[in-house]
């Protein structure tokens, strides 16, 4: 597909001038993901193949064997597992690219609980195994485990961090807490892998058995750990240090919401696809510590990067009054919330409130000659709206079709405002977007609005992997 040429009076960039459609590219995405997969599954099987290779069924004579079996093999299932997991939210380019944030950190969520319950079961026997032998009861053993052999203390406060870190991502108490607390905590998960190490080299039969599993987890270690330093710490840093990021200049654009303008040296290192997002971290007495995912509300050019931060909470609030001149330190991009997954030729755009800015950033860089493109934008008060006169020029230059729905919910379950008696959210999606069915369709904003934006999409036909979204959750 080719683009038509633009007619300049909002700046922007150029928009992208093909676009690969078709399924096919989704085929391959899903053997790439199949591959990652399989290398998951292989670790696994590799780790039960050493534990049995290294006869951990043989000696198997009464029950303080088989607790000794389960003892090893939990941990070291658990261990493998952990690892995987740490480098699920490592923020690795590689896996973000074939699975983008929103899979990776749900996998990562699911795969807690688990290692879990095999670090429990681990402990559990371990303990009842060794209180048979020496006819103490399991509290006054496990006293003296943690008293008299230095690295059990060690995997003792690894399984306390564990169990926090678990504990404080259940929806239940992730809700009673704001982020920030819940991120330091989960920080303690590198704690907990870094804490158990000790014990695993030094009692760990399986680990410390100088031949090939020996080597096999040091490699999975450092691979691990690699993969955190570079994608987490060094690179991020690197960059900073060369391109000097600073606020340039910050516009107001709706009465809570506020664009933040980044330039610094060296501005091609953070090209990204329009619809990604970076972490964005203020150097500022109260901000460097308090990362914020925020997407960029323009396309990639040359001169800075830009974002759009609604006030949500504590410290997008304080973010609304960021100086000029602050020193910003970026992670990533992030996400596949891009047109690398589109592969039809028609594409709605549906965005709501503060979900605009990805939204706009596809529209600016979109392929589309104007019937192929729709931006339907869902807002409260279309006079005080982010990002609202930019995206009516971006539409009026490129020739797309916008229609904003504007004032109060039609009803309790709509994500529209309210429209004509009778209609549903289905017959007025169709009215506006006769085509949805056949487009590939983006979907910003918040998580219950989404959803059910996702189930009219459904009654009108359109295929789940043509639906593309974004969501703002953790
Ligand atoms: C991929 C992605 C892209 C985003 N893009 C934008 C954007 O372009 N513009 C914009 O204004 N907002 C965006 N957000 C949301 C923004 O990151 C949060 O509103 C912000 O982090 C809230 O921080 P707070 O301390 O002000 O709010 P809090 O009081 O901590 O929380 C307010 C709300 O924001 C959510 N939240 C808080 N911190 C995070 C976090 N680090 N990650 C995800 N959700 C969080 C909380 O669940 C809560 O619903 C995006 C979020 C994600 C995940």
């Amino acid at each position: 597909m080719t683009q038509p040429p633009d007619e300049p009076t909002l700046e922007l960039a150029q928009p992208k001038t093909s676009v690969r459609l078709g399924a096919k590219k989704l085929q391959e995405i899903k053997r790439g993901q199949d591959l990652i997969e399989a290398l998951g599954w292989a670790s696994l099987v590799t780790t039960v193949a050493i534990f049995l290779l290294n006869g951990g069924l043989q000696e198997i004579t009464d029950l303080g064997s088989v607790l000794y079996a389960v003892t090893r093999l939990a941990a070291l299932l658990a261990t493998n597992l952990l690892l995987i997991d740490i480098l699920l939210v490592a923020r690795v380019s590689w896996l973000d690219r074939f699975y983008g944030h929103d899979r990776v950190t749900l996998a990562h969520k699911k795969l807690g609980k688990p290692i879990l319950y095999l670090v429990i079961i681990h402990v559990l026997a371990s303990v009842t195994q060794f209180s048979l032998l020496s006819g103490e009861n399991l509290i006054n053993e496990f006293i003296a485990m943690v008293t008299y052999t230095p690295d059990i203390v060690t995997s003792a406060l690894a399984f306390a961090a564990m169990i926090t870190v678990v504990v404080t991502s259940l929806n239940i108490s992730r809700k009673r807490m704001p982020y920030e607390v819940w991120h330091i905590l989960h920080l303690l998960a590198y704690a907990a892998v870094l804490l158990a190490i000790p014990h695993q080299f030094s009692l760990g039969n399986d680990i410390n058995s100088q031949d090939f599993a020996t080597y096999y987890w040091i490699a999975l270690y450092v691979f691990v750990l690699a993969n955190i330093a570079w994608f987490r710490i060094l690179k991020p840093l690197l960059r900073a240090m060369t391109s000097k990021l600073k606020v340039e200049r910050i516009e107001r654009t709706s009465s809570d919401s506020i664009s933040v303008y980044l330039s610094g040296k060296n501005m091609k290192k953070y090209r990204a696809e329009a619809g990604q997002f970076f972490l964005f971290r203020a150097l500022t007495a109260r901000g460097w510590f308090r990362p914020h995912p925020f997407s960029m509300s323009a396309a990639s050019n040359s001169k800075h990067v830009r974002f759009t931060i609604g006030s949500r909470g504590d410290d997008t609030e304080q973010l609304q009054g960021i100086q000029p001149g602050t020193t910003v330190l970026l992670e990533g991009p992030y996400g596949v919330f891009t047109e690398s997954r589109r592969t039809k030729k028609d594409v709605v755009l549906i965005a709501s409130g503060i979900g605009i800015p990805p939204i706009r950033a596809l529209a600016e860089s979109i392929v589309g000659h104007e019937d192929d493109v729709t931006i339907i934008y869902r807002v409260r008060d279309e006079k005080d709206a982010p990002l609202m006169t930019e995206t009516r020029e971006l539409a009026r230059i490129r020739g797309f079709k916008l229609v904003v729905l504007a004032g109060k919910r039609a009803t309790p379950n709509s994500w529209m405002s309210a429209g004509p008696e009778g209609a549903t959210d289905l017959d007025r999606l169709l009215e506006i977007a006769p085509q949805v069915k056949n487009s590939d369709v983006y979907v910003c904003g918040p998580t219950a609005w989404t959803r059910a934006v996702e189930r009219t999409l459904n009654r009108a036909g359109t295929p789940r992997p043509q639906v593309h979204t974004e969501e703002y959750a953790w």
